[in-house]
């Protein structure tokens, strides 16, 4: 059984609050200890049993593991809801349920659509993130800072540290904002009574579910040659003004585009985006070794979903894979154990080193849903009885993996440390995110975005910046969240 022990309730996080772990998983290591949680953010990381000066109730957490919250840059849905369900409960429950498995950041991530689906999702999407999630400090263009929290040096992986910018951070920037508020925006409480498209009942703070760090558009700019589970007819040559069109209508919250570098033009949108502080990702893609090398000197920063909708490593045409182990790249890597073989994991973890990977979920909104096939609006997935989402003729359609998920296998399967896998899954996406300074470690300074795991890799506990969204008290139930109306009969 859990060894949790919560002996008292949590107070609000404005009056400050303090974990106490025997595993807390930090910069280079595990610490016996406690985190001292303020105003939003970690103030105070120490060694052993708090100061009885420390002000606050303390949350013993005995044996569950203490860990910084997840940050997914590349999530499609989950639970049956969908970045292309443009309502916004259907936001808010994907937040919630990011936040029950560990994840307490994210980028919304819209795949190749039809052109009109996808205006309308950048409009959804852009509204929402201003409104729902204002004060996050995510001023349109100002993405790009780079460096992870201080500490981070000397965590020891072979092949880390070429080129990897990481600063010195002094912890203190970033003007994070509060979610929502407490009992905030649209609290649903009373207007639906129950747990249906309206939420959960009673829960206190829509707004403080897993917070949308920004757009990410996988696509429509990619190759057809490499579609995934996209439709190809769907995908159009890069354009300057379709482009901006799309960033228009996200009101300056796309944070993230993945395009195909090798198509006519596609460099001129990269260096178009680079000025706008955009994250570019190679991606869905043939491009060649020499292309990559040129999509790398535009501004490509970024390989997207690794080894997956590009062509495999060739000795004489390395390819984009190649540039991608070749460069000083961040490669993002689906680690659910079925996109990507362990070994190969393995393999890249020793290339890259812990520093350049980013772990994500590319979750379709099938995943936590029971086998069946399920409407995904860009196409029908078939959630097969050993739990893979697939088109049809069998093609990986998205993942059925979370990011708790995906930090097991890395832990079980990759054999990856934890205090790697933690900043394979917290620290290296929030600096590509450019939030580094402010997030992805449980480091004083940042916010208290913090997740408690037990020993049956059960989240127990969840906090974004500060606040408690799930806790034992008042969990959140994955399956009173989750949407069934995707089932094809
Ligand atoms: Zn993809």
């Amino acid at each position: 059984m859990a060894s949790m022990d919560m002996t008292h309730p949590l107070r609000e996080a404005a009056e400050g609050f303090t974990l106490r772990s025997r595993r807390i998983v930090v910069p280079g290591g595990i610490l016996d200890g406690y985190v001292r949680v303020a105003g939003g953010r970690i103030v105070e990381v120490g060694a052993g049993e708090p100061p009885a000066a420390a002000g606050g109730m303390v949350t013993r957490l005995g044996d569950a593991w203490l860990l910084p919250g997840m940050i997914d840059l590349h999530i499609h849905g989950l639970g049956g809801w969908d970045t292309y369900d443009l309502r916004p409960e259907a936001a808010r429950h994907l937040g919630l349920l990011l936040a029950a498995t560990g994840t307490t950041a994210y980028w919304p991530t819209l795949a190749t659509a039809e052109w009109d689906a996808m205006e309308a999702a950048c409009a959804f999407w852009g509204g929402f993130i201003r409104e729902e999630w204002a004060g996050g400090g995510e001023g349109p263009g100002g993405g790009g800072a780079p460096g992870e929290p201080s500490g981070w040096a000397g965590t020891g992986h072979a092949g880390d540290g070429r080129g990897a910018g990481a600063g010195g951070s002094t912890g203190g920037g970033g003007g994070a904002g509060r979610p929502g508020g407490a009992g905030g925006a649209g609290d649903p409480a009373g207007s639906t009574g129950a747990a249906g498209p309206g939420g959960p009942a009673g829960h206190p703070a829509w707004g403080a579910g897993a917070r949308p760090l920004g757009l990410h558009l996988e696509g429509p700019f990619l190759n057809p040659r490499k579609p995934g589970a996209m439709r190809p007819e769907w995908m159009v040559p890069p354009d300057a003004g379709r482009l901006q069109l799309l960033l228009d209508r996200a009101r300056g919250t796309v944070r993230r585009v993945t395009l195909a570098p090798e198509l006519p033009g596609a460099l001129d949108l990269v260096r178009h985006l680079r000025r706008l502080g955009v994250v570019v990702a190679a991606g869905h893609s043939e491009a060649s070794y020499g292309e990559a090398v040129a999509a790398f000197h535009a501004g490509v920063t970024l390989g997207n979903h690794i080894f997956n909708a590009m062509p495999p490593l060739h000795h004489r045409e390395p390819g984009l894979l190649g540039a991608v182990m070749d460069l000083p790249f961040d490669g993002e890597l689906i680690a659910d154990g079925v996109h990507v073989h362990p070994a190969a994991m393995r393999l890249l973890w020793r290339l890259k080193g812990t520093g350049r990977l980013a772990v994500i979920s590319d979750a379709v909104a099938a995943a936590l849903l029971p086998p069946g096939r399920y409407d995904l609006r860009a196409f029908v997935a078939e959630v097969r009885p050993d739990g893979t989402s697939r088109l049809a003729d069998g093609t990986l359609a998205g993942s059925t993996a979370t990011m708790l998920t995906c930090l097991r296998v890395l832990v079980e399967q990759v054999g990856v440390p934890w205090p790697e896998a933690a900043r394979m899954t917290a620290a290296v996406p929030a600096r590509i995110a450019g939030v580094g300074e402010r997030k992805g470690a449980i480091v004083p300074g940042l916010d208290a975005d913090l997740f408690a795991l037990d020993e049956q890799w059960r989240v127990v506990a969840t906090w974004v910046e500060g606040v408690p969204v799930h806790t034992p008290e008042r969990p959140l139930v994955v399956a009173d969240l989750i949407n069934r109306a995707l089932a094809v009969q």
